[in-house]
């Protein structure tokens, strides 16, 4: 008998939904890129009750037809992407097609829209994803999208809500770094009845930064602003003395888009090192714009990730950057909120102003690749194929691309007495001549300990890889309850799970350490641990999560393992750094020349 179902088109949106639409915050995100998307220059955006029973976009941009107001909440329905050349460089804020086909099928959804140089307009109604009324409507150019009732029928999300004021604040959030992105488009923030934020979209940074994040926040901030060939930066950065306790005053965007990069943070505050105070934070509001082709939007559902083709390059172009704006020391005067000035600030059609950085320094591959030009990112079937590729990996190889970019900084510039590596015995012993002696290193052990100790040395945020392709969790009450209490400890290490109705979870990301292969067991052991209650303190929890990512983030005895590996794993044993496993078994042994002497009866 079949037990495989094909899921109607209907409850594939309400699944889909899921991965865009988490709360009513995305739903503004969505719609104002929407607005973006079509060209808006006013948006005015209005909630009520933290968005949960009303949510409404109004812009003044292109609209659409009657014939397009029909089919665009249809899933993968866009006017933005044709084909799979197109995904090659994206430079609309959507492309997937797919977020008005979410939004509608788990609300209540209307859409009034006038197409630019048309007579009328139309107005559609939905319910869940279905068409009720479709009438012809008097409404100005433009489109305005009202959203009701949100996950009325999805009770499940629902519980996962938050209090209307917690989901009110994360939507002003929302459209709050969607305005920041766009000088140039004035946005109107609306809360029960009262206006939150307006931004004047003169085009002006300076006036789009004060206007958001407020006098205090923004006045003394330092200005950003280089180029190279194909690199732009600029914005502003606070001054070292400014250092906040967390990261929540950090935007980056890159060629328009609001974007988490880890690779970007860690340029930001290398930059000031040594000027900031431990467990202080600097804030930014950085544009970085460059040739579409060298950047991956697609990687996250909700495009809020990115890939960069050359990573080393820019994040060497942003260090430097930031420590000459530091060095500049070139202040946001202080001025009123209200009243954009004018000043120096970059519009979009000029030139960043500012000293050019010496592109040839810090861009040397980048510019001299011949292929920077053809440069194109994975289209969308390859990207496919490379996640198909990661999977079949061998869990060797996977590993070692993890353990080179997590562990190699760990042991470089240390002190390494000279020692020589023999090999490896069984695949999972390092046979090290070291000082007369025969060193024997687990390598699985030391490894181990190599990544619980970096992972209990980082300060902040725990890095964490977005996964590609989504893992789903499906739990028994009791475990989905374990986990629903320790959500938001898992959040800080590094672990982006997310409740998707009835004891089912997203993992949508995980510590940058761990194998792909390894996110469910390592996500189970978890819970296993912290099910049994003994662990109650937190930090106690900590180091044990701690243990189970490390411990299955190790290459393990049996793997192949390269000699870079192996050199590492024998330069962080050798200087002394580590003697015992997270488990406290010892991570080497050692046979004298004298012992091996003594085997051979050479003396007695
Ligand atoms: P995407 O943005 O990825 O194309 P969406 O589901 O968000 O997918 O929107 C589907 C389509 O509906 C868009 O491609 C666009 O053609 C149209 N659309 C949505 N919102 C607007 C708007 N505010 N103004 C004009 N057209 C819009
Ligand atoms: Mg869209």
């Amino acid at each position: 008998m079949s037990i495989i179902n094909i899921l109607s088109p209907h409850v594939a949106d309400m699944i889909a939904a899921g991965e865009v639409v988490e709360r009513p915050s995305s739903v503004i995100k969505e719609l104002i890129e929407n607005s973006f998307d079509a060209g808006a220059g006013n948006i005015t955006v209005e909630i009520r009750d933290g968005g949960m029973s009303y949510i409404r976009v109004t812009d003044d941009g292109c609209g659409m037809s009657p014939e397009d107001a029909g089919i665009a909440f249809i899933r993968h329905a866009t006017s933005k992407l044709h084909d799979e050349n197109g995904l090659e460089a994206i430079s609309t804020m959507g492309f997937r097609g797919e977020a008005l086909a979410a939004i509608s099928s788990v609300s209540t959804m209307e859409i009034m829209t006038r197409e630019r140089g048309s007579d009328s307009g139309i107005r559609l109604t939905l319910n869940a994803g279905e068409i009720e009324e479709m009438i012809p409507f008097g409404c100005p150019e433009g489109t305005t999208v009202t959203v009701r009732d949100l996950f009325f029928n999805t009770p499940a999300r629902l519980k996962f809500m938050k209090s209307d004021r917690a989901e009110a604040s994360a939507c002003i959030a929302a459209a709050m770094k969607c305005a920041l992105g766009r000088p140039g488009i004035s946005v109107r923030f609306i809360r029960d009845g009262k206006e939150e934020f307006f931004s004047p979209g003169d085009g002006k940074l300076e006036s789009c930064v004060y206007s958001l994040l407020g006098r205090d926040e923004a006045s003394g901030m330092l200005s950003c602003s280089s180029s190279s060939d194909d690199l732009r930066l600029s914005g502003y950065i606070s001054s070292p003395n400014e250092g906040r306790g967390n990261r929540s005053r950090q935007y980056f965007f890159i060629n328009g888009r609001c974007i988490k990069s880890q690779l970007l943070q860690s340029a930001l505050e290398q930059a000031y090192r040594d000027t900031l105070l431990t467990g202080r934070y600097p804030s930014c509001v950085l544009y970085l714009e460059m040739p579409f082709n060298l950047v991956d939007v697609n990687v996250h559902p909700a495009k809020t990730e990115v890939r960069f083709s050359y990573e080393k390059q820019i994040f060497d172009f942003v260090l430097a950057s930031c420590k000459m704006a530091l060095e500049s020391e070139d202040r946001l005067a202080p001025r009123s909120t209200e009243a954009p000035v004018h000043g120096t600030a970059f519009t979009d059609s000029d030139p960043a102003p500012g000293p050019a950085l010496k592109t040839a320094d810090i861009f040397p591959a980048f510019m001299q690749n011949e292929t920077f030009e053809q440069t194109t990112l994975v289209s969308y079937g390859q990207n496919i194929q490379s996640v198909e590729k990661v999977t079949e990996c061998a869990p060797s190889q996977i590993h070692v691309d993890n353990f080179v970019e997590n562990s190699v900084q760990n042991v470089e510039n240390s002190n390494v007495p000279n020692h020589n590596i023999l090999g490896q015995a069984f695949k999972t012993y390092i046979i090290v001549e070291h000082n007369g002696e025969i060193l024997l290193i687990d390598k699985h052990a030391a490894h181990e300990r190599m990544v619980f100790d970096r992972l209990c040395e980082t300060i902040s945020e725990i890095p964490s890889q977005a996964l590609l392709s989504q893992t789903t969790l499906r739990l028994s009450a009791g475990d989905a309850e374990v986990l629903e209490n320790n959500g938001e400890l898992l959040l800080e290490l590094g672990f982006e799970i997310e409740p998707f109705g009835e004891n089912t979870f997203i993992v949508r990301a995980v510590p940058a350490d761990l194998s792909i292969h390894e996110v469910s067991s390592a996500i189970e052991e978890i819970i296993e641990k912290l099910k049994s209650g003994k662990i109650v303190d937190p930090q106690e929890k900590k180091r044990e999560i701690f243990h189970t990512v490390a411990c299955k983030a190790a290459i393990k005895a049996g793997w192949d393992t390269d000699m870079l590996e192996l050199q590492k794993i024998a330069d962080a044993v050798i200087s002394g750094r580590i003697k015992y496993c997270p488990h406290g078994r010892p991570v080497s042994v050692t046979v004298t020349r004298q012992d091996l002497d003594k085997m051979f009866k050479r003396i007695v």
